[in-house]
């Protein structure tokens, strides 16, 4: 996704997360760009973490730096467990610790049941719920070693998990990517409970209709754009920047309060528009 009007939107340059050090995953595309160039305007240092397109991450890596804090980009596939190992401990030696991950690296590979294959559906599940896990459990071990420091923030540290409306709604044609999804949710809110007294937050942010490279078939024509927009009551498709205003927020002291709760950020898409007018 190249620069867009929508990015202005997000004009604040109060720092609120100065001085914090954050990973976002898959961060050279669409939401975890925007996600990642957002918590670079609100002042934490960034890695930018890719599996592939090398100069895409670069690029975003650049964009942050021109905010006047740090960033650089780590190559690593998410449902590899020692590649996260190793993206984790690189920044605790670059970065001296991680404060705020956002596990958002997914994908799709959408089939009819009867026609999807083993490896469309073990693939789906290995980088949206087991790369959620590897990440938060390595994020976890530098929080638990660290503890709070005061003039960083109030907690240990923050986990925002990337879910999706699917977490709630089901969907035909994709009953891996909604069973990912479903999976994240109650791992967020397990990992909530258990690492709350840690004064560890996760919490999971649910887009609804995003306009990103993932979605770009229910998008790019003006009758697919039509079909969409009936599904959203605030009939606007999402920029990957409402996405990225939510993370900070909730990555931040602001939100201290806020355990294990999914925020939803979807022009209304779960509100069954179906019934506004029936039922
Ligand atoms: P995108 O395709 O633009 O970005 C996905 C990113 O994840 C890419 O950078 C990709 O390279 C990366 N990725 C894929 N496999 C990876 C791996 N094994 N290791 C590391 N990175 C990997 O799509 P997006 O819309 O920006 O999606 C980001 C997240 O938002 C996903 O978790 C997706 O499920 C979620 N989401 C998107 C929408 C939407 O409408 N766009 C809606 C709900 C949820």
């Amino acid at each position: 996704m190249g620069t867009s009007n929508s990015e202005s939107r997000q004009t604040t340059s109060y720092p609120f997360l100065r001085g914090q050090k954050a990973l976002v995953t898959g961060a050279n595309s669409g939401i975890g760009r925007a996600t990642a160039i957002g918590l670079g305007k609100v002042g934490a240092d960034v890695v930018v973490n890719y599996v592939a397109g090398r100069e895409s991450a670069d690029e975003v890596v650049r964009a942050i730096e021109g905010l006047g804090v740090r960033a650089y980009a780590h190559e690593a596939d998410v449902s590899k467990e020692d590649e996260v190992a190793g993206m984790i401990s690189r920044m605790v030696d670059e970065f001296g610790t991680i404060d705020v991950l956002v596990a958002n690296a997914g994908l799709q590979r959408d089939a009819a049941v009867g026609d999807m294959t083993l490896a469309q559906w073990q693939k789906v599940l290995d980088v949206n719920l087991t790369g959620q896990f590897l990440c938060a459990r390595e994020a976890v071990k530098e929080f638990l070693r660290r503890g709070v420091v005061p003039e960083v923030s109030r907690s240990a540290g923050k986990i925002i998990c990337m879910s999706s409306v699917h977490q709630m709604i089901p969907w035909a044609g994709h009953v891996n990517y909604a069973a990912s999804k479903g999976g994240v949710q109650m791992m967020m809110e397990t990992l909530a409970q258990e690492l709350a007294p840690e004064k560890i937050r996760v919490n999971a942010v649910a887009p609804g209709a995003i306009r990103t490279p993932i979605n770009r078939s229910a998008w790019e024509t003006p009758d697919a754009e039509a079909d969409l927009l009936r599904l959203i009551p605030y009939r606007r498709v999402g920029d990957p920047e409402d996405i990225a205003t939510a993370v900070a927020a909730l990555a931040s002291d602001l939100f201290d309060y806020v355990v294990g709760t999914t925020l939803y950020v979807d022009g209304g898409m779960t509100l069954f528009p179906g019934f506004a007018t029936g039922g």
